[in-house]
């Protein structure tokens, strides 16, 4: 059997459709995280998909934010489903996982507000090894980033682990096999991160503490390895811990295996990223069932790229999905029993007009409209257009599935009487998004997502388009590197085009011409300061190059100068 886990930085923006993508992976179990999807933004497309079920977790806080699901091939359908870590958004215990743990050290509060960003799915499966039926259980998570502006995120990252690591402790004293996998948010050791030596006190870093103590390391040791030669030692720290860090069980010593890259500033071009997605599995599991584990950095459409394990067990699929299952929603739920066939006929038209609109288009513009306005959802004018968009994208998913009749033809007569609202909502989406210049489409991409440090901030900073974080880029300390930079504008603006370039700006307003680099001596690119702050709204040129390590000749410079003078 085989699984995957995948940060996909948003569900509905997969291009080819969510099945063709499940599908690419090859896989029994498919975790992903950041779905954002949240209840309201849930629609068919997403939940419901030829030959999987699908387990959701939602964020209860902000609309679309977060959130984590778990696809099952049919082969693999799990046999209890639950939601959280802490066991407080079971309602039901039928089908439900069980084994909580020891949570006398959280208060009901902090449970359930660790639980209330929809971080976590846990599926049940029955396996086949040697002749034994076995239990295993799949806990896909999303851990949080430590935003370094929000100091409080930190402890909730801490708490967040130390209820993943109760929770996965407890599944394993049960006696079943567990395997923790998803977006962990923070590189284990120096060999994971594009720039350890950039960053202060790399093993001191509290969640890497954490993950020294949760991964077992002395079992990694006991497996040969293809490149021996690089010189890393698993060495450091604890090795009282349960769980097994499975693709380094497997390349102990590979270097510049990363999985996720600021695409914001080119990152992955130059392969300047970290590993901070996982297949942990406990000892046992790992040794003796898992028979390979690889990341897949081809693989794109995301910040992150998916990870996967294969086991030499055979899964026993259930024959009935757990309550928690998507389609047991009451708005999936039945659907294949209504009025299927009549409703196929009459849409088919109207399906095919559909088809010309990008569907993954109208979740790209919501979320730069939330990026716009950091309070995003919560605006009214953003609700209104919300609404409009769920909406439409509710009736497209009923649409696209009802467009193919061989199968199951599912929706109901409502869909088909939204035609005209969808439309009309498709039209409304187009102005906003069109103000926003495209260079930033994504302003606030977590990047380098590693929680700490100097190169998080920095990738943060670029991607906040704060210029004092680009300028830092290099090496020796701000001061000199702006002084630099400012020298360099001098020797940048050339007297040649001086003269008629300040007309042409004084007569068009248009944007300035790019200044060369110092160091590449090519046309840079424009950035406009997004973060909040006295900066706000000024622009300044940087190296047009992807991001890279301070030593790669090929990547960013730490080229920066203003395109005004002060504010
Ligand atoms: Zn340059």
């Amino acid at each position: 059997m085989k699984v995957v886990t995948w940060n996909i930085n948003g569900i509905r923006t997969f291009k080819g459709g969510i099945k063709r993508a499940l599908d690419s992976l090859d896989a029994d179990i498919v975790c992903l995280q950041e779905t954002k999807v949240t209840r309201d933004l849930l629609d068919e497309r997403c939940a419901i998909v030829d030959g999987y079920s699908s387990y959701f977790s939602f964020s209860r806080g902000r609309s679309g934010y977060s959130g984590v699901a778990t696809f099952c091939r049919d082969s693999a359908t799990p046999f209890a489903a639950e939601e959280g870590l802490s066991g407080l958004l079971t309602n039901h215990h039928q089908g439900s996982v069980g084994c909580y743990g020891d949570h006398h050290d959280f208060s009901t509060e902090e449970l359930q507000e660790l639980d209330n960003e929809g971080r976590a799915i846990i599926t049940q499966h029955k396996t086949m090894y040697q002749e034994q039926m076995q239990t295993l259980t799949v806990v896909n998570v999303y851990c949080p980033r430590a935003d370094p502006e929000k100091p409080e995120r930190k402890l909730f990252k801490l708490r967040f682990y130390e209820l993943l690591q109760c929770r996965a402790e407890a599944l394993l004293k049960s006696g079943s096999h567990v395997i923790v996998l998803g977006d962990v948010n923070t590189s284990h050791r120096p060999i994971d991160h594009c720039d350890p030596d950039d960053i202060g006190d790399f093993e001191g870093n509290p969640g890497r503490k954490w993950l020294g103590g949760f991964l077992h390391n002395d079992c990694q040791q006991n497996v040969s390895e293809e490149d021996e030669d690089s010189g890393e030692t698993s060495s450091n720290s604890g090795h009282g811990g349960k769980f097994v860090d499975t693709f380094r069980h497997f390349h102990p010593t590979r270097s510049h295996a990363f999985t996720c890259w600021n695409t914001m500033t080119g990152a992955r071009q130059t392969n300047y990223g970290t590993r901070i997605d996982y297949i942990f599995a406990d000892c046992s599991l790992a040794t003796e069932q898992f028979v390979m584990a690889d990341i897949m950095p081809e693989m794109e459409g995301s910040d992150h790229c998916p990870v996967w394990g294969e086991l030499s067990c055979k899964l026993l699929p259930s024959s009935k999905t757990p309550p928690l299952c998507t389609r047991h929603l009451p708005e999936f739920a039945g659907k294949q029993q209504k009025l299927s066939r009549f409703l196929v006929k009459v849409d088919k038209q109207a399906a095919k007009t559909e088809a010309i609109q990008p569907l993954p288009g109208s979740q790209e513009a919501e979320e730069r409209r939330e990026n716009l306005n950091p309070l995003g959802a919560a605006g009214s004018s953003n609700e209104k257009k919300r609404t409009l968009t769920v909406d439409s994208a509710t009736t497209k998913g009923k649409k696209s599935k009802m467009a193919k009749p061989p199968s199951k033809p599912q929706g109901s007569l409502l869909a088909f009487f939204k035609t005209k609202p969808t439309n009309a909502a498709a039209a409304d989406r187009v102005t906003p998004s069109q103000n926003f210049p495209t260079a930033h489409a994504k302003p606030n991409v977590p990047s380098i997502a590693d929680e700490d440090v100097d190169l998080t901030e920095r990738a943060r900073d670029d991607t906040c388009l704060s210029p004092d974080g680009s300028a830092e880029k290099a090496s020796d300390g701000k001061t000199k590197k702006k002084a630099e930079c400012l020298t360099s504008v001098s020797t940048a603006a050339s007297p040649k085009k001086g003269t008629s370039l300040t007309f042409w700006k004084s007569v068009l307003h248009g944007p300035p011409q790019p200044p060369p680099c110092k160091v590449h001596g090519e046309p840079c690119v424009l950035h406009t300061v997004k973060k909040e702050g006295p900066n706000k709204g000024r622009q300044f040129f940087v190296c047009a190059r992807p991001q890279g390590h301070a030593s790669n000749p090929e990547a960013r410079c730490n080229f920066f100068i203003w395109v005004d003078k002060g504010k």
